[in-house]
C-alpha cells in the first residue's frame, strides 16, 4: 500500500531532516488521512470558459469548490485547442515537448512524455489505473492519437462523434461510476466532451451551452457520489481534480491567445487539499502532476516535466 509512511521513509532517505517529516506527520494527522490510501480521479470537461461556468447552475461543481481549492485564472497554452489542451493537463508537460500542437496528433512524443497514468504504470505497474474518453483522438489512433497507451489498464471508448457526445458523456460516466463503486481503482481519467460540441454550434453565451455545462455538472455529481459509495472509502484519501482544456472567444471558437480562451479553472477537492489561495495561478500542466504527487510519486528531474503541485498539503517530494 501506498501509504503517507512510505512517503516519509523516501524523504528520510532522500536526506531530509526529521524536523520536516515530524511536521509532515503532524500535519498528517491533524487533517486524518494517516494511513488512508491515496487515490486521485481527473475529470476533464471540454472547452468551459470560466465566466459562464460561474454564470451556470452547477451544485455539484459548486460544492467542490465549497469544500476544496479553486482557481478560476489558471491558464492554458498559447494555442488554445483540445490537442495540446489534453496533452499538457495529462503529461504535465508543454508543447514543445510532448509535441502536439493542433487535433492532428501526428508527430507527438508521447514515447518520452506519456500522461499521468502511463507514467505512474512505469512507476509501479500494481496500481489499477483507467481512463475513459469519448473524443477519438485521446482513446484511439484516430488523427494519430491515442493520447492514452495500453499501460493504462482500461481504456474505454465512447464514440461521441458517431453516438453525440451527449450521450457519448453518460455513457462514459456510468461505466466510470461502475468502475469507481466496483473496482480497487487507484487512478483514472473521465472526459466529458458534449459543453464543447454544443458551444461550436451555438456559441458562447447560448442558452444551449449553459444547459450543456449544467449537464456535465450532473455527470460529475454521479462520479463524486461513486467514489463516496465505495466500501472501503473510509479508508482512502481520494484527490478529486476537475478541470477544462481551454476556454472560448466571443463567438463559441477558440484557438486565439486571447484571456478568454487561456484562461481556465483548476479545481481540487480531497483530505490533503489545502484550500488557501495560491501566489501564482495553476497551469494546464500542474494537473498531472498534483495527481501524481498526490499518489507518492517522486517526480525524476529526467522526466523533465513542467507542472507543479498545487493544493496539496503535504509538500512535494522532488
Ligand atoms: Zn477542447
Amino acid at each position: 500500500m501506498k501509504t503517507i509512511f512510505a512517503e516519509l521513509d523516501q524523504m528520510a532517505t532522500k536526506g531530509r531532516v526529521f524536523v520536516l517529516s515530524l511536521a509532515l506527520m503532524l500535519q498528517v494527522t491533524a487533517c486524518g488521512g494517516g494511513n488512508a490510501t491515496k487515490k486521485v480521479l481527473v475529470i476533464g470537461i471540454d472547452g468551459i470558459r470560466v465566466d459562464i461556468l460561474a454564470e451556470t447552475n452547477t451544485p455539484n461543481i459548486d460544492k467542490l469548490i465549497a469544500e476544496g481549492f479553486f482557481s478560476d485564472q489558471a491558464r492554458t497554452n498559447v494555442r488554445t485547442v483540445s490537442g495540446p489542451g489534453w496533452s499538457s493537463m495529462l503529461i504535465g508537460a508543454r508543447t514543445d515537448k510532448h509535441l502536439v500542437d493542433s487535433n492532428n496528433f501526428t508527430g507527438n512524443d508521447y514515447a518520452t512524455y506519456p500522461e499521468f497514468l502511463t507514467r505512474l504504470e512505469r512507476v509501479d505497474s500494481s496500481f489499477n489505473t483507467f481512463a475513459v474518453v469519448d473524443w477519438a483522438p485521446l482513446g484511439t489512433t484516430a488523427s494519430g492519437g491515442p493520447l492514452f497507451s495500453e499501460a493504462v489498464d482500461e481504456l474505454l471508448f465512447f464514440d461521441g462523434s458517431e453516438e453525440g457526445y451527449h450521450r457519448a458523456d453518460s455513457l462514459s460516466v456510468a461505466a466510470a461510476v461502475d468502475r469507481l463503486e466496483n473496482e480497487d481503482v487507484d487512478a483514472a481519467f473521465v472526459y466529458i466532451g458534449d459543453a464543447d460540441e454544443v458551444s461550436h454550434a451555438t456559441g458562447t453565451y447560448a442558452p444551449e451551452y449553459m444547459s450543456a455545462i449544467e449537464e456535465a455538472d450532473v455527470l460529475v455529481g454521479r462520479l463524486v457520489a461513486a467514489i463516496r459509495a465505495r466500501p472501503t472509502y473510509a479508508d482512502e484519501d481520494w484527490l478529486i481534480l476537475v478541470s477544462t482544456d481551454h476556454g472560448r472567444d466571443e463567438e463559441g471558437g477558440h484557438g486565439g491567445d486571447s484571456d478568454q480562451e487561456r484562461t481556465i479553472f483548476f479545481l481540487a477537492h480531497g483530505p490533503s487539499v489545502a484550500r488557501e489561495p495560491i501566489e501564482t495561478g495553476p497551469n494546464i500542466v500542474d494537473v498531472a502532476v498534483t495527481a501524481l504527487i498526490h499518489l507518492g510519486v517522486e517526480i525524476d528531474p529526467a522526466w523533465n516535466l513542467d507542472g507543479r503541485s498545487v493544493a496539496l498539503r503535504v509538500a512535494r517530494v522532488q
